[in-house]
């Protein structure tokens, strides 16, 4: 701190002077409180108060000026999960004057990004809540860079996983707690507060039962890009894959089928494999693979990710541990397995993160479907699941249950109960499954070819008409290539025409493999149509339709 001190009193009376005059100026984007992320040239936070302070004056500017909607429910959410009453942003407000009258601010020189982390002590939180987002929304503005100071203003300690968050650049990120060695009063010259949702693909059920988010808006190329710069800092080396592809000699790939391997996560407090030593004998023996086991409890995380980014399998029980998957290489098989009484289809943030267009993973779940092989845990505390606080009659129906019921997040005792079992996997139905599983994984080579650039509009679309008979009319659509598919290598290319009678609400589609056709059937002499087309690319890729065609018999 000693450092920016220092390097704040260089400027610090143009600083000052800077505050008292123009006070504290705000830019936001965002309509809403749940996708804002605002700019802020000198806010200010009283470590005092305890709250976020905007200074007034007359060439303050606070965009959006909400004026007291700021307060319904806030200003913005400080952390990447969706309007959480816990989670939000907002800052008390006072006239630049009223700095004479206060302690000296402690002026912060770095760009900063102020956030909330939402559960630094589980590892999948740790990356979907704070890491990716935080990394994106640094992305998104260009001086929050390797210099940038980060924020963490939940309240929490720095937890087992800090580390990772001094990956995030090359200051030292600074809790809520520590603010108070600043002084009574400090400001952040340039600041940025809140983070972007836009990596998030999984909601934990708190206004609706947990699931994938309605509007995925990332895939697999962010996540491993992203998973590659966290990499490159934890310095992990990994074979290049293109280096692997390409041109390797049929020994080389030989050597790299040798060198497959499948990985085990283990867990060793909670939810436990209690036959891992049989399951891994199992899975070397079926994939003829070396099986390594990796563990929280017993690894760096950096030395896990190594042996995750090149392994041909991840096994694990369900929990945070399998958000590694994602430093999976492309090909690989995530096999998640589930308690008895779980079951998976509810549960699937890791299936979402394995499953996400172009993460180029293979998902299987085995679930445990014998209750003789389950160990339950009733005496233990509620939060890990332990049933003896409840009622006689509600631990008997929970210990007949054998399916959790939907449930809202965080506390459902049964959930708990379940989701904290041990499991003895049986071993004859997990091969089953695995083997089943693997029948229908896609060669990489094939979902390497699907490439996923998008047709462009069709180009100088007209139509011709002609009436034959009082009864009978052609209608002739004609239009070019996308601009974009003559540098493209494409395997299939179609045409999509929409045919519609002027005013009525419904239209005739059409898939045409070539550049015009003439239609007849349906089309009526002196009546105006409606006409749309659209190219797309092997089957599924569609592109924009060309402004409308109006034609009339
Ligand atoms: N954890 C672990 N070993 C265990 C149990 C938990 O490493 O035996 C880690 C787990 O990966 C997560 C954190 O401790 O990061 C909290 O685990 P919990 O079971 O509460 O959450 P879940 O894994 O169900 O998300």
């Amino acid at each position: 701190q000693s450092k920016e001190l220092s390097q704040a009193r260089i400027d610090y009376h143009v600083a000052l002077q800077s505050l008292q005059e123009h006070g504290t100026r705000m830019v936001c984007t965002g309509k809403m409180h749940t996708d804002r992320i605002c700019r802020f040239d000198y806010l200010c936070y009283s470590s005092e108060a305890e709250e976020f302070v905007f200074f007034h004056s007359n060439s303050s500017v606070m965009l959006p000026n909400l004026g007291s909607r700021r307060f319904q429910p806030a200003l913005l959410d400080l952390s990447s999960v969706e309007d959480h009453n816990t989670q939000y942003f907002n800052f008390l407000e006072l006239p630049a004057g009223a700095l004479k009258f206060m302690p000296k601010p402690v002026f912060v020189p770095d760009v900063t990004l102020i956030l909330n982390r939402f559960n630094p002590d589980n590892l999948m939180h740790v990356f979907h809540d704070d890491l990716l987002p935080a990394f994106f929304t640094m992305k998104q503005y260009s001086d929050l860079d390797d210099e940038a100071r980060l924020v963490f203003m939940e309240g929490w300690g720095e937890g087992p996983h800090f580390d990772l968050y001094r990956l995030l650049s090359s200051k030292q990120p600074l809790l809520k707690e520590q603010l108070r060695n600043f002084g009574k009063l400090m400001c952040f010259t340039k600041s940025y507060v809140g983070l972007s949702k836009m990596t998030t693909w999984y909601q934990y059920g708190f206004v609706q039962p947990q699931g994938p988010k309605a509007n995925i808006l990332v895939s697999g190329n962010e996540i491993r890009h992203f998973a590659k710069a966290l990499m490159e800092k934890m310095n992990i080396t990994k074979q290049d894959e293109a280096e692997k592809d390409g041109g390797s000699s049929e020994q080389e790939r030989e050597r790299d089928k040798k060198d497959e391997y499948i990985a085990v996560f283990s867990r060793s407090t909670t939810r436990l494999i209690l036959n891992e030593a049989e399951l891994i004998m199992a899975l070397a023996q079926e994939f003829q693979m070396r099986v390594v086991t990796v563990s929280l409890e017993e690894q760096s995380f950096p030395s896990i990710i190594q042996v995750i980014s090149s392994a041909s399998m991840l096994v694990s029980m369900h929990g945070a541990q399998l958000i590694t998957s994602m430093f999976l290489p492309r090909g690989a098989t995530v096999v998640e397995l589930f308690p008895f009484a779980v079951n998976p289809e509810q549960y699937t943030p890791y299936k979402t993160l394995a499953t996400l267009p172009g993460m180029d993973l293979h998902y299987i779940f085995w679930r445990n479907s014998k209750e003789e092989n389950t160990v339950t845990h009733p005496d233990r505390p509620w939060e890990q699941g332990g049933i003896a606080h409840l009622e006689k009659d509600e631990q008997e129906r929970i210990l007949t249950s054998t399916d959790v019921p939907r449930h809202l997040c965080c506390r459902n005792p049964e959930w708990l109960f379940r989701i904290y079992q041990d499991t003895l996997v049986d071993i004859p139905s997990f091969l089953k499954v695995l083997k089943d599983g693997m029948k229908s994984k896609p060669s990489l080579k094939k979902t390497k070819i699907a490439s996923t650039v998008h047709p462009g509009r069709v180009r100088e679309a007209h139509c011709q008409t002609s009436v034959q008979t009082p009864n009978e009319a052609k209608l002739t659509v004609s239009w070019q290539i996308p601009w974009n598919l003559k540098y493209l290598k494409v395997r299939e290319v179609k045409y999509e025409v929409w045919i519609q009678e002027q005013g009525e609400n419904t239209y005739m589609p059409y898939i045409l493999p070539q550049q015009n056709y003439t239609f007849s059937e349906n089309i009526k002499p002196f009546t105006t149509y409606l006409v749309w087309v659209r190219c797309i690319f092997n089957k599924n890729l569609l592109g924009p339709f060309a402004d409308v065609l109006t034609c009339r018999t």
